[in-house]
C-alpha cells in the first residue's frame, strides 16, 4: 500500500473516523461479502441489507446498554430534521414543548419547534454567552408540558451536561449528536434521544433516533407518513430507501467501539484526551483561556480564546503546517476548538498539547 498522509483531524463534524474502519470499508467498497457487488448497489429489500440493518440496530443497543422498551430508528435528514420531527410528532393541543437552551443547536431546535406549534423556553444561559449551563436538578413542570428538549453536549460552545433532569412522566428528549457513545449516560431518563452520525457514529447520511415504545404510541397521527416515527418503527426503518452505505459504515464503527472495550473504555480515553488539552490551557497563565466555565466543560469539544483574532489566526495557520486540521472555532463564535471525538486517539491530543505549549513559547 502507498504511504498514507493522514493528519491530526480535530474537525467538529463530519469528523475523524477510525482508520481500521476506513480500511475495511475500502476493502469491501466494490464487493460486499460474497455478493459480487457493492452494498450500495443492492436493493434495500435484499436479505443482505435487511440483515445489516437488523445487526446494526442490535449492535447499537448492545453498545449503548439500551434498556428494554426502546425502538432504534435509522432516519435521514440529520439532527436538524429531528428539530422539526420532534415537535411534529410530539406536540399536543393545549400543551407546550419546553426547551432547555444551552447553546446554538438547542436554540435552533427551539426556533424550529416554534414553526410547528407552541414552544417555550424552560431555561437558558444565552445571556451568559453560553459560557455555563442551566441548572437541571430542580425543574418544575406544569401539567401543560408536552415534552422537554435538551442538547446533552454543546458542540459549538464546548459545554456538556453531567446531570439530566428528572421530568417523568413528561418525556425528556435529548439531542445527543455530539456525545452519544462517548460516555455512559443514564438513558432511562430519556423517552427519546437522537444523534446524526457524523460526530461519533459514522459518516453523515444516517441519523439514529431511539424512542421509547410508550412515547411512540402517543405520536401525532395527522402528519405526513414519512415524518412519523411510527412509520420507521413499523417498517424497521425500511419504509423507504435508507442510507445503506452510511448504515454499513456505522456498523463498522460499532464493531470498532466493541473491540476497543466499549463505551466505558472510550469514556476513560475521552476524559484523558480532554484533560491533556485543558491542562495546557489552565497552566498557560491566560494565554489560552477557556470559553466555558470549568464545571461545564465538554470532553468532546474543547474551546478557547487567545489574546486577539490575529493571534488566533496565526495559531490556526501554524497548526496546519504542523499537521493539524479543524482547530478554528465555529464561525458564529470564533476562537479555537478541538473536537476530540471517539475516533481521535490519545496520541493526537498529546501532539496538540505539545504544539500548544510550543506555540506559547514562541508567541507568549
Ligand atoms: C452537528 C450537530 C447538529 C446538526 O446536525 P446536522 O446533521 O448537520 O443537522 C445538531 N445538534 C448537535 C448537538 C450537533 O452536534
Amino acid at each position: 500500500m502507498e504511504k498514507m498522509n493522514r493528519i491530526y483531524n480535530f474537525n467538529p463534524g463530519p469528523a475523524a473516523l477510525p482508520l481500521e474502519v476506513l480500511l475495511q470499508g475500502q476493502q469491501e467498497f466494490s464487493e460486499y461479502g460474497k455478493h459480487g457487488m457493492s452494498i450500495m448497489e443492492m436493493s434495500h429489500r435484499s436479505k443482505a441489507v435487511e440483515t445489516l440493518n437488523g445487526e446494526t440496530q442490535q449492535l447499537l443497543a448492545e453498545t449503548l446498554n439500551l434498556p428494554a422498551g426502546y425502538r432504534i430508528l435509522f432516519m435521514g435528514g440529520g439532527a436538524s430534521t429531528q428539530f422539526a420531527l420532534v415537535p411534529l410528532n410530539l406536540m399536543k393541543a393545549g400543551k407546550v414543548g419546553r426547551y432547555i437552551l444551552s447553546g446554538s443547536f438547542s436554540e435552533k431546535a427551539y426556533l424550529e419547534a416554534q414553526t410547528v406549534g407552541a414552544a417555550a423556553v424552560l431555561s437558558s444561559t444565552k445571556e451568559h454567552g453560553w459560557s455555563r449551563l442551566p441548572a437541571v436538578n430542580d425543574i418544575r413542570l406544569g401539567t401543560d408540558t408536552a415534552y422537554v428538549h435538551m442538547t446533552t453536549n454543546n458542540t459549538i460552545e464546548g459545554s456538556q451536561f453531567q446531570d439530566f433532569p428528572a421530568t417523568a412522566p413528561v418525556p425528556l428528549i435529548g439531542d445527543m449528536t455530539s456525545d452519544l457513545l462517548s460516555r455512559r449516560i443514564d438513558l432511562t431518563k430519556f423517552s427519546m434521544f437522537y444523534a446524526a452520525a457524523q460526530k461519533n457514529l459514522g459518516p453523515a447520511g444516517v441519523t439514529v433516533a431511539v424512542i421509547h415504545e410508550e412515547l411512540l404510541q402517543e405520536c401525532a397521527e395527522r402528519i405526513p407518513t414519512i415524518f412519523k416515527y411510527g412509520t420507521y418503527a413499523q417498517h424497521d426503518s425500511l419504509y423507504n430507501t435508507p442510507s445503506v452505505h452510511s448504515i454499513y459504515m456505522m456498523n463498522l464503527v460499532l464493531r470498532w467501539v466493541k473491540e476497543q472495550g466499549g463505551v466505558e473504555e472510550l469514556e476513560k480515553r475521552n476524559i484523558e484526551k480532554a484533560k491533556l488539552i485543558y491542562e495546557v490551557m489552565d497552566t498557560s497563565g491566560g494565554f489560552y483561556s477557556g470559553m466555558v466555565e470549568k464545571p461545564y466543560r465538554s470532553m468532546m469539544n474543547v474551546t478557547w480564546r487567545m489574546m486577539d483574532a490575529e493571534l488566533e489566526e496565526r495559531f490556526v495557520k501554524e497548526s496546519q503546517l504542523h499537521g493539524f486540521d479543524g482547530l478554528a472555532g465555529h464561525r458564529s463564535v470564533g476562537g479555537l476548538r478541538a473536537s476530540a471525538y471517539n475516533a481521535v486517539p490519545v496520541q493526537w491530543c498529546k501532539a496538540l498539547a505539545e504544539f500548544m505549549i510550543d506555540f506559547q513559547k514562541r508567541n507568549g
